[in-house]
């Protein structure tokens, strides 16, 4: 297969940048429409976060078989997953097996990182330029720039003299880096850090996990799909799918139709039991319809997962300091674990509280911390990312009037559906900020985006017109609804990315940058619109 091919001429209909889950897809649709289109990639191949994240132990938290593409009965006719919640390298060979068979590389250019994208309004097109020199020009320019893709590392003193290896999670080694042997330590304690440490823990020497802030996690129950489930697997396929556009999250499971009040507290302690022993994201999205938005509810599913976690730590005072204490169960995105908490139990893994004993400094050797220096032979950096925005604040978007992005956006984003920003003609922002894809089993809702705005270039194409603009009301409206969305959900309330908060980024200000109405009011609104005339948009 073709890896790269000449890309002459430099104009295009279409413009893509990145060729993860969503570039490909896009990539897909709009070569059906029949409009020349060219993918900018920074990696070396496709897979955007899953070509990226090669860190040990990562994996879906979505079943597999509801995470895969729906566009293609031949392809999910002929892939076969191996694991229920599927790790990264069977992930990553998914996503080049859809880049292969439907002749996508072809069209994509690799080593691509996008610097700028400026909007010229007399030839109403976008110019782009990549870091290595390389410039083009599109009517259409499309961002599939993922929601989690620009790394942040912590702001600690001493961080580059650290003599031995040290990574970001989302820049493990494509070589690999084999943990087996070494004294190693994790800073950082979400979904990442979770799955991280888990796995480390069974072959490194000694794991110095340094916590600053323990999150609620649950058990995955991961499994292989054996020939049974294979063929039920298979031929429920259509109605998985169909349940998951119909669900809040894109997952199999949904909310259900009592509240905690509803029940009695044996019948709470039974059904929740239940959810705790069953794969996936259950426990947090088929939960009782309360417990994200009441304090109360949450409280008492809070309890019972904290007493989950006193079972399974053996040490109580360890046991407690796993426990959050200063937001509640579901809050937070809840990581997904296979004895991460059993791993605490081991010999060679080690908790620092860095609430009670915080780092000075990054040494040579280690990590010292106000209560001791911890020797280390590797670091890794589980520290999250500069959340959604981050990847627009790393471009030179300049749309009309030479107005940048990050000047629209100074306040927060103003957004209409997630999908455009005034002032920024023929820019559409799959899983942007304020869209559906950022609080979704991904894949479920980017086909929703890329449908959408597929079937959007086609009508404004159709019609003639070379251009198309979110007003500055639909997107104030929007943007609203967006805010209002969010206010009802207690995730609002606590710092995470969900709500624009990193830590390690001060300058960001709290404001959400998820949309929280769930897919299928999501993509009612969207339907509305486009039925319409695309409502909302000025085309011309
Ligand atoms: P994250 O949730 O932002 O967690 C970053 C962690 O690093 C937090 O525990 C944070 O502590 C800690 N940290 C940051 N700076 C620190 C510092 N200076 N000192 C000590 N600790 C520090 O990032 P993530 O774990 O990479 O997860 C991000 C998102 O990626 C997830 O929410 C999820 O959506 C996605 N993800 C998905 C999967 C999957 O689908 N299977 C797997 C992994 C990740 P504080 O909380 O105190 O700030």
């Amino acid at each position: 297969m073709e890896r790269q091919s000449p890309v002459r001429p430099a104009t295009f209909d279409a413009l893509v940048v990145g060729a993860g889950v969503s570039g490909l897809y896009l990539v897909y649709r709009l070569r059906a429409l029949g409009l020349s289109t060219l993918a900018l990639e920074a990696g070396s191949d496709v897979g955007g976060t899953w070509y990226w994240n090669r860190y040990p132990g990562a994996r879906f938290d979505s079943e597999s078989y509801t995470y895969g593409y729906s566009f293609s009965q031949a392809l999910l006719d002929e892939w076969e997953w191996s694991e229920h919640f599927s790790a990264q390298p069977e992930t990553l060979r998914y996503l080049e097996h859809v880049a292969d068979r439907f002749e996508l590389r072809r069209q994509i250019r690799f080593d691509s990182r996008v610097v700028s994208a400026r909007w010229d309004e007399a030839a109403s097109r976008w110019q782009v330029a990549t870091a290595d020199g390389f410039t083009c020009r599109a009517r259409w320019l499309v961002t599939a720039i993922g929601a989690l893709s620009v790394p942040t590392l912590p702001a600690i003193d001493g961080r580059d003299d650290f003599t031995g290896p040290a990574f970001h999670t989302a820049r493990w080694p494509r070589a690999g880096f084999d943990v087996a042997g070494r004294r190693v330590g994790v800073i950082g304690t979400g979904a990442t850090g979770v799955q991280v440490i888990q796995e480390v823990a069974k072959t490194a020497r000694h794991l110095t996990v340094f916590q600053r802030s323990p999150n609620w996690c649950a058990p995955l129950h991961n499994a292989p799909i054996d020939t049974e489930s294979r063929r039920r697997i298979q031929a429920t396929q259509a109605d998985l799918l169909r349940r998951c556009s119909e669900t809040f999250g894109g997952f199999l499971h949904d909310a259900e139709r009592l509240k905690t009040s509803d029940v009695t507290p044996a019948e709470r302690e039974a059904f929740w039991e239940q959810r705790y022993a069953e794969p996936g994201f259950g426990i947090w999205f088929a939960n009782y319809r309360d417990v994200l938005v009441d304090p109360a509810a949450n409280r008492l599913l809070s309890e019972f997962i904290a007493r989950k976690i006193r079972e399974r730590v053996k040490d109580p005072a360890l046991a407690e300091k796993l426990i959050p204490k200063d937001h509640g169960f579901g809050t937070r995105r809840v990581p997904l674990e296979t004895g991460y908490y059993e791993a605490f139990n081991q010999e060679n893994v080690e908790l620092v509280d860095l609430r009670e004993t915080p780092i000075v400094r990054i040494t040579r050797t280690g990590i010292r911390t106000t209560a001791a220096a911890h020797r280390l032979d590797a670091i890794v950096y589980a520290t999250g990312f500069d959340a959604v925005t981050g990847a627009f604040d790393a471009i030179d978007f300049r749309g009309a009037g030479g107005r940048t992005l990050r000047e629209a956006w100074a306040d927060g984003p103003v957004t209409y559906l997630g999908l455009q920003t005034p002032g920024f003609p023929n820019l559409f922002t799959l899983v942007g900020p304020h869209n559906v894809s950022t609080f979704c089993n991904m894949p479920r809702c980017i086909e929703q985006n890329v449908d959408w705005v597929s079937a959007c270039i086609e009508h404004v194409s159709r019609a003639g017109a070379t251009r198309i603009e979110a007003s500055a009301e639909a997107a104030a409206a929007w943007t609203r609804h967006v805010h209002e969305a969010a206010e009802r959900l207690l995730l609002s309330r606590v710092d995470s990315w969900f709500t624009g908060m990193n830590r390690n980024l001060p300058q960001k200000k709290r404001t959400p940058l998820i949309y929280a109405g769930g897919l299928p009011l999501y993509r009612t609104r969207c339907d509305e619109v486009a039925a319409a005339g695309y409502a909302g948009f000025v085309i011309a």
